[in-house]
């Protein structure tokens, strides 16, 4: 490919997520195909200051496609903010004769390599690893469909419960600033109500849907809840506003928390991680950087970072319309 770079680091930054010890397999194995040389660092980062690096072959990563997490450990970095923590990891890079990096994480990890690519026009390519499925650029991004099949699989439980003593469930599920992990799983799982904060579903029509839920002749009722939804209240007074006007309702409240972020990652999540492991390391041979590899219409594409780290992603309308007539 006639390119000049011989030696390749893997990171992973930022939360972590079902998938990504996919992605570090992949990209190894792309470079020991490729005869290049691959560099694992540690903690994110925060590990690229401390010059925590390990060099990984093809053997370096068995045994690691099945399971969360990642083996290179993540971390946040607040050094790695400052001009002089780049420059000390920039030494360390350099030093250990790294030519390009691939980073695995989320928006904060993409705008970390951006303006480190701005100071010192190294080679980077990101691949979007975050559960949330935020990131503009991808349909996908690796550990989402693994964190959405965990909060069915939670629900299916509660549900059992629900169902046997007549209850209504609010469960909180994860989504500061988006609704996606909450509307694909509330739907998957038929919930009653999908809170989210792209939608402020309000309380008076939250209180009429559940009335018309008792009407209809429902004796249980799953609600879910995205951390950052905007109807004001969290979900422990959510309950309490609904228990003071419609005491006919038993309410309990299961916040699901960091279970979401654990477990084995899907078929799905480990065949993207894959895919993206490959394309980030061809890209980067074919003098690619600063770019985001992304997944749209099951085609690998490529998107600036600077794009990819503009915004969150928009809510699927489609979805929001099933999911009202589903809960009819
Ligand atoms: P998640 O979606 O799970 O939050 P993330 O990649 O967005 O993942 P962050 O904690 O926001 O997670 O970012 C990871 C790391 O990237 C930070 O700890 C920091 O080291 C680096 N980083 C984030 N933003 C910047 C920035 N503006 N400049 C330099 N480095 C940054």
């Amino acid at each position: 490919m006639g390119s000049e770079i011989k030696k390749i680091a893997v990171l992973t930054s930022g939360g972590d997520s079902p998938g990504m010890n996919a992605g570090i397999r992949s990209v190894v194995r792309t470079c020991a195909y490729l005869n290049i040389d691959c560099v694992g660092v540690y903690r994110g980062y925060q590990g690229m200051i401390e010059g925590d690096f390990k060099p990984l072959d093809a053997r370096s990563v068995n045994n690691i496609i099945n399971k969360g997490g990642t083996i290179l450990k993540s971390a946040r970095c607040d050094e790695f903010r400052t001009k002089e923590g780049r420059k000390k990891a920039h030494d360390q890079l350099v030093t250990e004769g790294i030519d390009a990096f691939v980073v695995i994480g989320g928006n904060g990890s993409f705008a970390g390599a951006l303006i480190f690519n701005e100071e010192y026009n190294f080679p980077v390519i990101g691949m979007p690893g975050t559960i949330d499925n935020d990131i503009l650029g991808s349909t996908y991004t690796i550990g989402f469909d693994t964190a959405i099949n965990t909060v069915v699989e939670a629900i299916d439980k509660i549900r059992d419960t629900a169902s046997s003593h007549n209850r209504l469930f609010f469960v909180e599920v994860m989504g500061r600033d988006v609704g996606h992990i909450a509307l694909n799983a509330g739907v998957g799982a038929g919930a009653e109500e999908i809170l989210i904060p792209e939608q402020n579903l309000g309380l008076e029509r939250l209180l009429e849907s559940l009335k018309r839920s008792k009407k209809s002749g429902k004796s249980s009722s799953i609600v879910i809840v995205a951390e950052g939804d905007k109807i004001g209240k969290n979900v422990f007074e959510l309950k309490e506003y609904v228990e003071e006007h419609l005491p006919i309702y038993d309410v309990r409240v299961s916040v699901l928390g960091h279970m979401q972020r654990g477990g084995n990652p899907t078929c799905f999540d480990r065949v993207l991680a894959s895919r993206m492991g490959v394309k980030a390391v061809e890209s980067l041979l074919e003098g690619k950087s600063n770019y985001m590899v992304g997944i749209r219409d099951n085609q690998l594409i490529l998107t600036p970072i600077s794009e990819a780290i503009k915004a969150h992603t928009e809510i699927d309308e489609e979805l929001v319309k099933v999911s009202d007539i589903m809960t009819t």
